[in-house]
């Protein structure tokens, strides 16, 4: 079987693909709930002769492994939807459900792609008896950005020689830096509880505390590096104004480019949490949510991604689907889309769809600044990043339009161009064993200094 029969297969279950793809946009499971998603990839994968492991503790994760001996390749696969964001198939507003789940990030996509890459390449390995497993990964609580975290903790990628990602955008581009590294920390404040009026002197106020907190906090933003986020909110501040509030806490959200940044920035902001428990003789312990990492470069798998991204070529588009994401694009706010098409085009014309390939020399204008749990897969080996145009250009992940183009013939396209993409690397990387040799000794050299530490205590 040669490159061009394998892709070929893939176009001959592409029909299955975009099925499951379709089920999982249409039932819709935020983080930790994807009990139905997983199931139904699971199904899928056995049906084709692959193997299911399952993930000590965690229902929602498995591996369906295919193949023997090396190389031993991790496709990433997501399938998680966010809260709020349902929508039906249509270019304007209208939720399926009144504040209910939608897949506004694509992650029906995200995981199905990984399906159909997975499948073809298990044909591939079937066909010719060539050495090399594949491992589909099921990656829930993505969204919470805690799910591939606790499956590196559970040993779930061990063996593995690297791992491929991608995610649903809007343009098609290969990348090698991403994702700000994030630190997730609750903040518990206890005080002693009064009545406000009658006996304040008696108090000590938690709230209080998490407002001097916040103060502090936010005079601690002008002396950070400029790319770094500090956000929060209150999840917990009292019951009634006439109750000195025994216990309150926060919900912080720290953001940098460099996990090292985040580790900084973070013990400052203990620091402050220890101060404003001073200041309002009270007392305060941390709780680490999770946390995750940028997203490591690799050279040698950004190379072979925008090469098979250019070799298999963008999907063409029918008038309808062009129309589509015309209609949805025109809902957006037209300065922000024109910033967006600059980012990606030297075009003043009004461009609805990413129909190219970016330029290598202009990926650095493509700034991917949401986290990801992915990030940590490419500390503990090497890892590629890609996105494909699956909404229009100017959409943001994490809204109605996203969520509407993710389940359209449009998004669809954008899916299999990234299992296409997938597959066509595998068959590289199976077939020169060099490349992957190649990739891990550029990922040992860039890990030499610094090791992966889980933010999961
Ligand atoms: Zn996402």
């Amino acid at each position: 079987m040669n490159k061009l029969e394998v892709l070929k297969y893939l176009e001959d279950i592409s029909e299955e693909v975009k099925e499951v793809s379709l089920k999982v946009w249409n039932n819709p499971e935020t983080s930790g709930n994807e009990k139905d998603s997983s199931s139904l990839f699971r199904k899928v994968l056995k049906s084709h002769g692959f193997e299911i492991k399952e993930i000590d503790g965690m229902e929602n994760a498995f591996i369906g492994e295919y193949g023997k001996g090396s190389p031993v390749i991790a496709v990433l696969g997501e399938y998680d939807a966010l809260p709020g964001l349902s929508q039906s198939l249509d270019t304007k507003f209208n939720p399926v459900e009144i504040n209910g789940p939608g897949h506004g990030c694509g992650h029906n996509l995200l995981g199905s792609a990984a399906l159909g890459s997975v499948l073809a390449v298990k044909k591939y390995l079937e066909e010719t008896k060539a050495s090399g497993t594949v491992r589909f990964y099921g990656c829930p609580e993505e969204e919470t950005l805690i799910g591939k975290v606790k499956m590196i903790k559970a040993g779930a990628f061990d063996g593995c020689d690297l791992a491929l990602s991608w995610h649903p955008m809007n343009a098609n581009v290969a990348i090698d830096k991403a994702y700000l590294a994030n630190s997730s920390i609750k903040f518990k404040f206890h005080g002693i509880s009064a009545h406000a009026a009658q006996s304040p002197e008696s108090g000590r106020s938690a709230l209080d505390a998490v407002e001097l907190m916040n103060v502090g906090a936010n005079y601690l933003r002008e002396h950070v590096i400029d790319s770094a986020r500090i956000h929060y909110t209150i999840t917990n501040a009292g019951g009634a104004p006439n109750i000195v509030p025994k216990e309150a806490e926060s919900w912080y959200f720290v953001r940098a480019p460099y996990r090292k940044d985040v580790e900084e920035i973070t013990e400052r902001l203990f620091k402050i949490a220890k101060g404003a428990a001073m200041m309002t003789e009270t007392t305060v312990e941390y709780e680490i949510l999770g946390g995750c990492y940028e997203k490591l470069p690799n050279n040698v798998l950004y190379d072979l991604t925008h090469k098979n991204m250019v070799e298999i070529g963008v999907p063409s588009y029918t008038d309808e689907e062009l129309e589509f994401a015309k209609t949805i694009q025109e809902t957006l706010e037209s300065n922000l889309v024109e910033a967006e098409i600059k980012k990606y085009i030297d075009s003043d014309e009004k461009i609805f769809l990413h129909q190219e390939v970016l330029d290598k020399d202009k990926v650095d204008s493509v700034v991917v600044s949401g986290s990801s749990d992915s990030g940590d897969v490419s500390w503990i080996m090497p890892m590629n990043l890609f996105l494909t145009a699956t909404w229009p250009l100017g959409v943001p992940a994490h809204s109605w339009q996203a969520t509407s183009s993710s389940g359209s013939s449009m998004g669809l396209k954008g899916m299999i161009y990234a299992a296409e993409i997938f597959t066509g690397m595998m068959y590289d990387l199976l077939n020169n064993p060099k490349l992957v040799e190649e990739a891990k000794n550029e990922f040992n050299k860039r890990t030499e200094k610094r090791k992966y530490i889980s933010p999961l205590k």
